[in-house]
């Protein structure tokens, strides 16, 4: 199958044009390549030649109309993988046009040539941001979607566009709700490489390597046990095998229109003292730090529900241990 893969270039995006290789597929990578780096692809392609693929990487920017119409006509696909260009929280908190353009109109671009080339299958990342301050745990999709932030709210407008689709386009679409994607390749070609980063993971290493200050720890007053934030970490290959399985899924549809959103989370959390104890325990080394002000739009504790995904997608993650995501993660910051 050939896949359209937006942000192919990024983080998790590389993580699956990898995955997609090495299941036979063949990607086609839309990159503006602002925040993605060229030579991740290089490392995601290598190997592919081996298999008779040939992916394929494409210039140019979901928010440009003419980038799209082209990109579709160029470049036959028979399904979608959107991957968000911005996901941050607090970030969208400071810069929501960024967020709601960025997301909204990069979606809509994407949706609008899909559909007129007929491609029916599409899959978005979303976030567990939709849900906002969720009163249960672990959090199920069935749970109420009210998101306290721009990046939250853009992600649910696009699940609620992806439904109207799916009623009156045919349109058949998955939105994964992503929880803390997180760790590396374990073959240690691919890792998190944002600048400036600021995800809990890479920035506990980087203070461990003394790349950084100490690491700021944002809030220690919440109501959780030791009082910082708790999260669900999830291996970013993990997260790739997801997309997989929710591609196969929606290809068994045979009827028209189809629209689910699943959890992307492990179902287990941990603070952030935890994490910095995961990482002290796979180093063995401390990690310096300080306790600073809350982040604007950190909720105290998402941990997902991974119930629906198992059952339905047949997901079942390879790396559930929070010390073998910290070890993927520091093999890939050492290289
Ligand atoms: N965090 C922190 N220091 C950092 C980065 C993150 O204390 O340098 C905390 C953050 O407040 C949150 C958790 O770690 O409670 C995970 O944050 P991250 O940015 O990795 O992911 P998010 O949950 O915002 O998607």
């Amino acid at each position: 199958m050939r896949v359209l893969v937006c942000g192919g270039a990024g983080y998790i995006g590389s993580h699956m044009v990898r995955k997609l290789i090495s299941s036979g597929h063949t990607p086609v990578v839309f990159d503006n390549l602002s925040t993605g780096h060229s030579a991740a692809l290089d490392e995601a392609f290598r190997g592919a030649a081996e298999k008779g693929i040939s992916p394929v990487l494409v210039k140019g920017d979901v928010l440009n109309v003419g980038d799209v119409e082209k990109l579709f006509d160029e470049q036959p696909v028979d399904a979608v993988i959107h991957f968000s260009a911005h996901s941050k929280v607090s970030e969208s908190l400071a810069k929501p046009a960024l967020y709601y353009h960025g997301i909204l109109v990069g979606s809509l671009n994407l949706l609008a040539a899909a559909i007129h080339s007929k491609v029916d299958t599409f899959i978005f990342s979303s976030t567990a941001a939709v849900y906002g301050t969720p009163e249960t745990m672990p959090i199920e999709e069935s749970c109420p979607t009210n998101p306290i932030s721009p990046f939250g709210q853009a992600a649910k407008m696009v699940e609620m566009i992806l439904e109207d689709y799916a009623q009156a386009q045919g349109l058949k679409s998955i939105a994964l709700r992503y929880f803390n994607a997180a760790g590396a390749d374990p073959e240690g070609r691919l890792g998190e490489n944002h600048d400036p980063e600021t995800h809990l993971i890479p920035n506990v290493l980087k203070a461990i390597l003394g790349k950084t200050p100490p690491l700021d720890i944002f809030g220690n007053d919440y109501p959780t046990p030791d009082g910082t934030c708790i999260r669900d970490y999830v291996h970013v290959e993990d997260v790739a095998d997801a997309h997989l399985l929710a591609l196969n899924h929606l290809c068994a549809q045979t009827g028209s229109g189809y629209f689910q959103t699943f959890n992307v989370g492990s179902g287990k959390g941990f603070s952030v003292l935890e994490v910095m104890a995961a990482a002290e325990r796979v180093t063995g080394q401390w990690v310096p730090y300080t306790f600073t002000h809350r982040r604007a739009g950190d909720p105290a504790v998402l941990v997902a529900s991974a119930e629906k995904a198992k059952q339905t997608l047949g997901w079942n993650p390879k790396y559930p241990s929070l010390d073998d995501i910290i070890r993927t993660a520091w093999r890939w910051f050492n290289k």
